[in-house]
């Protein structure tokens, strides 16, 4: 397959019609003069997939669900586009040649495509936190071997990889990963159990998902977020901290041997990391609202509570274990948010179905990619079997 070559900068958008990927398509419709899309993919909003296909008119244009190719088709039909469905087609999508891919799709069903992608070479911007947690070192090494380059796209990520000194890694003594503490960073441990899927995905700073709205709820999401930092940035667990920071300005930071902590900060809007990562190493326009810092007046720190926000203490513990434990903690959350959002299980259970999945796994290490792929599926098994039995 040889690039279309225009002087445009081919991209490839997977997850295009979610939070994230609605502000990369944004911002490439900003400036169209620049990018060309290569392939779009989507799951089962159709209707909003169709719509950025007829106005990108990118080379292929893919939904996650089998079943809707049909459908798909016959929205775009009259189009001249080309239309394909099912998990080939996603990690087709991957490899045309885009030489900077947005990897946005949610959970562990965006680790072959952004796998791909890599293995060929791309750049890939990283919204999927969840396949770096469940693969980890061996999709690092696919950054490698694959030549590519992985650029971080959560917004903490972002923040620290743009005050990181590659050049003097060891002089960084800790990374500090901001938290929102999200919407229920005051409540009374009393009040947890009745937490509705309503209250927890409607997050106080962010827009988001509904996935990763409850994982910000639970603090899931910045146990998912130690994960990722480890792995992008080669540091140990003990030397990545966490503090929350409710009002979301300052993104996270990088601690120096000599006392110096430098911050990256921003309004919280998602548009300003995406920019960063596909103008990469260039900086490019972001429509965002621009920091008043004497209208902020004041920005607050406090230590997470692990007594009501169990996930962070999970998070830890899998880091340390290593071998299949990641992998068993993000398969397990997935399914748990997915069972709370249905309300088969209440608040506090999705992090009790997490734990107890992380016990009943037999601990063993990862050797491949296919290796993380047959884990995340028996620890999605075991995970809906615990949810069944817990019930409400
Ligand atoms: P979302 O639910 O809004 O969008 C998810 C996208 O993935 C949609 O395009 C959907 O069609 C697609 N998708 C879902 N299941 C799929 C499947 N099985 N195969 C292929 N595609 C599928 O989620 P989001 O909030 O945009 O988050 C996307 C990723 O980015 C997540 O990993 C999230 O943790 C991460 N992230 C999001 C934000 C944010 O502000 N939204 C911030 C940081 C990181
Ligand atoms: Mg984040």
């Amino acid at each position: 397959m040889t690039a279309r070559t225009d002087g445009r900068r081919g991209v490839t958008i997977l997850g295009s019609t979610g939070s994230i990927g609605t502000n990369t398509v944004s911002l490439i419709e900003a400036d169209p003069a620049a990018y060309r899309v290569e392939a779009l993919v989507g799951n089962s909003n159709l209707t909003l997939l169709a719509e950025q296909a007829r106005r990108l008119r990118p080379a292929l244009v893919v939904t996650a669900d089998a079943d809707k190719g049909q459908e798909l088709a016959r929205l775009l039909d009259g189009s001249g586009l080309r239309v394909a469905a099912g998990d080939d087609a996603v990690v087709e999508a991957a490899n045309m040649p885009a030489d900077w891919v947005m990897a946005a799709i949610v959970g562990a069903a965006g680790l072959a495509p952004t796998v791909a992608a890599l293995r060929r070479g791309a750049t890939v911007g990283l919204a999927n936190k969840e396949c770096l947690v469940c693969a980890g070192q061996l999709m690092m090494a696919e950054v490698g071997k694959g030549g590519g380059r992985l650029l971080p796209v959560d917004s903490e990520h972002s923040a620290i990889f743009q005050v990181f000194d590659f050049e003097q890694r060891d002089r960084v003594e800790k990374i500090i990963l901001t938290a929102s503490g999200g919407p229920f960073r005051a409540f009374a441990a009393a009040d947890m159990a009745a937490i509705t899927p309503e209250q927890a995905i409607k997050h106080p700073k962010w827009s988001m998902g509904a996935k990763i709205s409850v994982d910000s709820a639970t603090m899931m999401n910045k146990g998912l977020e130690l994960i990722e930092a480890h792995h992008l940035f080669d540091m140990p667990e003990d030397r990545i901290d966490i503090v929350v920071h409710p009002q979301s300005v300052i993104h996270s930071l990088v601690a120096y041997i000599d006392g110096s902590v430098l911050a990256q900060l921003g309004s919280p809007d998602m548009r300003t990391p995406i920019a960063y990562a596909l103008g990469w190493p260039k900086r490019i326009n972001a429509p965002v609202e621009r920091l008043d810092l004497a209208k902020i007046a004041s920005l607050t720190f406090e230590a997470p509570d692990p007594e009501r926000f169990p996930a962070l203490r999970l998070a830890r513990e899998a880091l340390r274990a290593g071998g299949n434990a990641p992998t068993i903690l993000n398969a397990a959350n997935e399914v748990a948010v997915q069972a709370f959002r249905d309300r088969r299980i209440g608040f506090l259970g999705i992090a009790e179905v997490v734990e107890a999945a992380l016990n009943e796994r037999v601990p063993r290490p990862l050797a491949s990619i296919d290796d993380v792929l047959a884990e995340d599926k028996a620890a999605r098994v075991a995970a809906a079997a615990i949810v069944a039995k817990k019930g409400r």
